[in-house]
């Protein structure tokens, strides 16, 4: 079982800031900003390159979540940066899709 499917199952402990049947949003345990939490599916697609026509529904509902857990924290008032790493040249180290969401700083620096 993958890391988050372990965090899913609760055999991993992790700071859940929200949960339905479809997804779970917990703290990154190495966060990058003042807010940095990831959006995950409890359906364990491997990336984004794995998505299929029938996971539109809850591809939406993930980033849904994502605005809705970054409104109940008043640092990402003034925006948030969502990212998704697909695949080894992104540098994706947990095969198990998943959005961060990041704030509570002033990402002055884009690369897009
Ligand atoms: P990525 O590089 O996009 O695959 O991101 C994986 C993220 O998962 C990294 O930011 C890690 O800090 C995070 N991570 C790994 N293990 C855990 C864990 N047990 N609890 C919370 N976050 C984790
Ligand atoms: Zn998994």
């Amino acid at each position: 079982m993958c890391i988050f499917c372990k965090i899913i199952e609760k055999e991993i402990p992790s700071t859940i800031l929200y949960e339905d049947d479809k997804v779970i949003a917990f703290k990154d345990v190495n966060p990058v900003a003042p807010v940095h939490f990831l959006v995950v599916p409890k359906q364990h697609i491997a990336s984004l390159a794995e998505v299929e026509d029938a996971d539109e529904g809850i591809l939406g509902h993930i980033l849904n979540v994502c605005s809705k857990v970054a409104k109940t924290f008043p640092e990402c008032e003034n925006g948030y940066r969502v990212i998704n790493n697909c695949g080894e040249n992104a540098g994706q180290t947990v095969h198990h899709i998943h959005f961060h969401v990041i704030g509570g700083v002033n990402m002055g620096e884009k690369l897009i």
